[in-house]
């Protein structure tokens, strides 16, 4: 019988309990001790649910306070000199100050870098590791957590990243030099590490390697086979375990490797699992990744069963089962939500409910048995062709889109003419990127209104008294391109989800984003459209108080779709046209009502890129047609805006000017305007707006500061065509320093003007 195992299980908690654990710590309202058995208690919780679900390997090493890249980092003694204390002490307090920068002694030392967990919403914090970098055995709570889990009755099965992969994922600090010199003296820390467990007891280790899923260097191949090397032995068994994506490209390499168990991730990879099977000798253990790790969907369990089920008869216990990747990517209890129709909720499954799903499995493997399955499959068959999610005009529209319907009517030359003419603004416009402060008052009459203690008719009255301030505050400060403020927004997706048709929301489907932020992304179940204008009204209702330019603000279609959990049936491209076409939709209807500049905001966009670098070509080309799908029914006349946050242009460049916004906001002000080079040097052609101030402080900017950031600017992009704007928006700002930063930004402009 095919045995059951986790990757890894959400650490929040099924109510963010996490969260407001290490947030209560934080504010110094509660002690270490509290702080530890809260801790305790959701790891207790964690395992329970698992094991009660069915899963007999309990994963051990997957909790983290902050992140598990972080605890690694801790685990092999990697603390950045700056969050060493005196004493040379490493316990919690080290862990947060390197997360969140913040020391006990009150000085703030800079955080260390957090980037994207591969190609997921997870953020994890960047070890910093020196050419003279030494590991040492230093944060032992994976041994601790061992113990509690063995105390608590479970059959543990311990977790770690993997050296290489650590390595991988680390940044130089100081001069750049290559990491990999430093996987020998990672290894025997490892292997400590692994002696000790062996010690306690622990059978199985399972040593994460996703960077299998990159396209590696014949450099970094050979490290994994080292690594690998000198891992076997020390006492435990070893299941390396890969994911995210197919590792095809190194199945020769897997086969050598001297370990007991591969994990193959056989959602994203799309693998055939016979040719696993050929791999790996009889006495290994074959782990697949069978239920989606990633999404909320319920899992084709009659269809798992027709694919694997020669394999389970054939290896027995040597066959392991388990979800693509660890679950911290998963919410994680279906059964807390209240709100769900009965059919809706028919199709899904959180982290507690893919366990059960691998019971289910595991149980017809055995019997031979598929009543249970079958049943059990069946609302995944009725979701694929029922027409609540089955919109034929949707799909009509997204198969008759014309290549036409993908491109502005002229080229950038011309409509910028037009444009300039038409919008008559001056040298260096001045604009921000779309959101003002957002303020108790703001958040409390949206929920009243949502609870419904707020009639439309009044917090219509009270969203447009904050529109009329937000108006008034720009008219004040002389900006040139003006914004209503998105007052009305809780999120810049979930906005627009809740207007469209296709979408629907959970109360608890949080994941974590990084350290104690959770994101709860919605859920695309559906052709997506739109069946009434989003943001006609209040954008229009801002243009009625000025004779400025108003600035409509929307959320592209690759942001909507990136920061959802998004269907199974149906492709990213397709899933990212219907978006752009409700888009679209809503594009023309502001254009209609006289506004003339309409920003389509993609933080997103970079997120996106596939694992594998030979595939960026394709996401780019798609990603980016999406985005003009949605900007391309307005005239020449009318301006379109993009913004994107903080992000590595470098790779996106080409695909940025594919995407053809009349003007770009970018994040620049922190890397000093270092980011622009990536524009000049690609010889961008339309108009860029970089960030000239950084939002995430409330420190307000001086003039003569952001002058020389604008001259450093225009010695890089013609003065002509930049735009002067702070970094992002500004909804996490309090009016008194944006008031103060955005007139100085004014000023520092106008002074230039008559410098230029
Ligand atoms: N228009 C959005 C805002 O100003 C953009 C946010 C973002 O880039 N993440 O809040
Ligand atoms: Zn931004």
């Amino acid at each position: 019988m095919a045995q059951l195992h986790n990757l890894g299980f959400p650490r929040i908690g099924k109510k963010r309990e996490l969260k407001f654990a290490v947030e209560a710590y934080w504010a110094g309202k509660s002690s270490l001790q509290q702080l530890q058995q809260q801790g305790q208690a959701i790891r207790a919780e964690n395992w329970a649910l698992q094991a009660d679900a069915g899963i007999e390997l309990l994963p051990v090493g997957d909790f983290a306070w902050y992140d598990h890249v972080l605890s690694t980092s801790l685990l092999v003694g990697a603390v950045p000199a700056r969050h060493q204390t005196a004493d040379g002490n490493v316990d919690i307090d080290t862990l947060f100050r390197i997360g969140r920068g913040r020391a006990p002694t009150g000085c703030a030392c800079a955080a260390s870098e957090m980037t994207k967990w591969f190609n997921t919403n997870y953020h994890y914090i960047v070890p910093e590791l020196s050419a003279e970098q030494t590991f040492k055995l230093t944060w032992t709570e994976l041994f601790t957590q061992v113990t509690e889990a063995q105390q608590l009755g479970h059959t543990v099965k311990a977790v770690l990243l993997g050296p290489v992969s650590y390595l991988h994922l680390a940044k130089c600090a100081g001069k750049e030099f290559n990491k990999l010199t430093l996987l020998e003296k990672l290894l025997p820390v490892y292997q400590q590490v692994l002696a000790k467990l062996a010690q306690q007891g622990v059978e199985w280790v399972q040593i994460d390697e996703p960077i299998l899923a990159l396209e590696l260097s014949a450099e970094y191949q050979d490290a994994l086979k080292n690594s690998v090397a000198a891992l076997a032995g020390q006492g435990v068994k070893l299941l390396l375990a890969s994911y995210f994506d197919s590792v095809q490209n190194y199945y020769a390499d897997i086969a050598s490797y001297p370990v007991d168990g591969v994990h193959f991730d056989c959602v994203a990879g799309d693998l055939d699992v016979n040719e696993l099977d050929a791999l790996l000798s009889e006495q290994q253990v074959l782990s697949l990744g069978v239920v989606n790790g990633r999404n909320i969907w319920r899992a084709d369990l009659e269809a798992i069963y027709t694919n694997i089920n020669a394999i389970a008869a054939k290896r027995g216990n040597n066959l392991w089962l388990a979800p693509s990747c660890s679950l911290l990517h998963t919410p994680v209890d279906l059964d807390e939500e209240e709100k769900l129709d009965d059919e809706l909720r028919s199709w899904l499954a959180f982290a507690k409910q893919k366990g059960q799903e691998l019971a289910l499995l595991n149980s017809a493997l055995q019997s031979g048995d598929t009543t249970a399955i079958i049943a059990y499959s069946e609302p995944v068959k009725a979701r694929l062709t029922s027409t609540r999610v089955n919109n034929r005009a949707v799909q009509q529209r997204v198969s008759g889109l014309t290549n036409a319907q993908g491109q502005r009517a002229n080229p950038f030359a011309v409509r910028i003419e037009k444009q300039q003419a038409a919008l008559d603004l001056p040298l260096l416009p001045t604009t921000t990127i779309g959101s003002f402060p957002q303020t108790q008052a703001i958040r409390k009459a949206r929920r009243d209104f949502k609870a419904g203690n707020l009639s439309a008719e009044h917090y219509k009255q009270y969203m447009q008294a904050e529109i009329r301030y937000a108006v008034e505050e720009q008219e004040a400060l002389d900006l040139d391109v003006l914004v209503h403020g998105e007052a009305e927004r809780n999120d810049m997706v979930e906005y627009f989800g809740e207007l469209l048709e296709g979408f629907a929301f959970t109360q608890f489907g949080w994941v974590q984003s990084y350290g104690s932020r959770c994101v709860k992304p919605p859920v695309i179940w559906g052709d997506v459209s739109r069946e009434q204008a989003m943001t006609v009204a209040w954008t229009e209702y801002a243009q009625s108080l000025t004779s400025k330019k108003m600035k409509g603000m929307l959320t592209g279609p690759v942001t909507i779709l990136f920061w959802s959990f998004i269907r199974d049936d149906l492709d990213k491209p397709t899933i990212a046209k219907q978006i752009a076409l409700a888009l679209r939709d809503e594009v023309v209807d502001l254009q209609n009502a006289g506004i003339n500049i309409i920003q389509i905001d993609e933080p997103a966009f970079r997120e996106g890129m596939p694992l594998k670098a030979s595939q960026w070509q394709a996401y780019l080309d798609w990603a980016a047609n999406a985005f003009r799908v949605s900007a391309s029914g307005v005239n020449d006349e009318t301006q379109i805006h993009t913004h994107m946050c903080y992000a590595e242009f470098n790779d996106i460049i080409a695909a940025i000017a594919d995407m053809d916004a009349d003007v770009i906001t970018i994040e620049t002000s922190r890397s000093n305007m270092e980011l622009l080079t990536a524009f000049e040097h690609f010889a961008y052609p339309n108009d860029i707006g970089p960030g000239v101030y950084d939002i995430h402080t409330p420190n307000v900017p001086e003039i003569a500061w952001i002058k020389a950031l604008i001259h450093k600017a225009a010695k890089k992009i013609p003065v002509q065509r930049l735009w002067v704007n702070p970094d992002c928006g500004l909804k996490t700002r309090a009016w008194p320093e944006t008031r103060q930063a955005l007139d100085n930004m004014v000023k520092a402009t106008k002074e230039l003007r008559e410098e230029l």
